[in-house]
């Protein structure tokens, strides 16, 4: 989500005669897009505001400005502590930052942390920031009001919208000419994108329809999934489409219906379950990743033994887990009890992340022998010599560059892996089934 706000900033000042540079050192005004989701991520911005806080010293007209989610939170504490900062923007005060720009300077930063109904930012045509040129963002809703207790979102975010529908495929159409070959749709529950045209409504699987449609060489990926609608309609049109990646991020965040019902989620571990078997179903070879919170209010041993057998039978392929932390202005941290020790949490957390590496490479085992087709993203982090892409369940391959007409697309045969990593060499078209 980050990425592509950052974009859209990019796009406001540029269109205000402002000039992008990722150089620090050659920037007039310096801004921090920020995430206040868990609390490392703000612990991590309070380091970066000190470094340019150094910076500041020495150059007493750079300007410093704070973005997003964090601005939105804690504004009040962040003037008082940092009085560095010329400017603090929510998430919805984007279109405002040139008038802010115009008038810093007056010691005081200048707060417009202002949230909206309305605002998507449907006509704004993102600057790209990311350095690949192959794969890119785009927001096609904004906030969420799903109100899971352990989140900040809804109170930062504002409330859902949806984005209209012409403007992403205008953007997906703008990406597709200038070259890119894959576009992720990004909201924080995408299952309930809906748009309405001449009267009836769209959803979000009739976007990714139309989106899919645009050039069948363009690879259409999407996140978040929220299980509580996953419906079948959606499964079946990723199914049909070869170009709508089989890959589906479904966040689980706990096996027990307990913590389950704490946490807000509207669904339980079989409901969960459920959606599993009927992605299995409907779209054979899909991967399932998921994010997964250990240690929240009230989590017992059973409890987590729960989100560790349920792992197991869902056999995720990939996972981001998180230790519970304690977000101010939600109904968790008003209602319950942050009540599991650090240690335990630090233990659980650790049996979650050892046992995906285990499912992660159990999958990527399953791979070895068989033939994808990869995107190429560029070079391998690693090696000048080896190219890196993904296939369309969304991992990883490295390979020899043994190609010297680079296209877009290549076929791989998977010769060996890594829990995070698949490896193997390209196949000439012609024997490719
Ligand atoms: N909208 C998405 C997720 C958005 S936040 C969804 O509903 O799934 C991304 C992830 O951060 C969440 O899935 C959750 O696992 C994690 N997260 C959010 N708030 C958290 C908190 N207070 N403590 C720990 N992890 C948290
Ligand atoms: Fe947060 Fe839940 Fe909304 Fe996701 S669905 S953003 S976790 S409130």
């Amino acid at each position: 989500m980050n990425v592509s706000d950052s974009e859209i900033v990019a796009s406001i000042l540029t269109g205000a005669g402002y000039t992008y540079t990722s150089d620090l050192m050659k920037a007039d005004i310096i801004l921090i897009n920020t995430c206040s989701i868990r609390e490392n991520a703000e612990v991590k911005v309070r380091h970066r505001l000190q470094y340019l806080g150094s910076l500041k010293k020495k150059n007493h007209e750079l300007v410093i400005g704070l973005l997003g989610c964090m601005a939105e939170r804690i504004k009040t504490a962040l003037i008082e502590e940092e009085n560095l900062l010329d400017l603090i923007a929510g998430p919805d005060s984007y279109r405002d930052l040139p008038k802010l720009l115009t008038e810093v300077g007056s010691g005081h930063p200048l707060v417009n942390t202002i949230l909206s109904q309305e605002e998507t930012y449907a006509d704004i045509i993102p600057v790209r920031l990311d350095k690949n040129g192959v794969s890119g963002f785009i927001s096609i809703m904004r906030g969420c009001e799903n109100f899971c207790s352990y989140c900040v979102v809804p109170s930062t975010r504002g409330k859902e919208r949806s984005r209209d529908i012409n403007s992403i495929l205008h953007e997906t159409q703008d990406l597709f000419d200038k070259g890119y070959r894959e576009v992720t749709f990004l909201g924080q529950n995408v299952n309930s994108y809906r748009w309405s045209e001449n009267g009836t409504s769209i959803t979000f699987a009739e976007l990714l329809a139309r989106a899919a449609s645009l050039d069948p060489s363009l690879r259409i990926r999407f996140a978040t999934s929220h299980p509580k609608d996953l419906p079948d309609e959606l499964l079946m049109t990723i199914a049909h489409y070869p170009n709508i990646c089989k890959a589906i991020h479904l966040p689980l965040q706990s096996g027990s219906n307990n913590v389950l019902d704490r946490m807000n989620r509207k669904y339980t571990r079989e409901q969960y379950l459920q959606r599993i078997n009927a992605i299995r179903q409907h779209i054979p070879g899909c991967a399932v990743s998921t994010d997964i919170i250990v240690g929240f209010c009230g989590e017992t041993e059973e409890d987590h033994r729960q989100t560790l057998s349920l792992m197991e039978d869902a056999g995720f392929d990939f996972a981001y887990m998180f230790k519970y932390s304690e977000r101010k202005l939600t109904l968790a941290a008003e209602t319950l009890k942050d009540d599991i020790p650090d240690p335990v949490k630090e233990r659980r957390l650790h049996e979650v992340i050892r046992l995906q590496q285990e499912l992660s490479l159990r999958s990527n085992k399953l791979d070895m022998g068989k033939n994808f087709e990869v995107l190429i993203e560029g070079d391998s982090k690693r090696s000048k010599n080896h190219f890196s892409g993904r296939t369309s369940q969304n991992k990883v391959v490295v390979f020899p560059k043994t190609i010297t007409e680079v296209s877009h697309y290549v076929n791989v045969k998977i010769l060996r892996c890594t829990s995070a990593t698949l490896m193997g060499e390209v196949i000439p078209q012609s024997s490719t089934g």
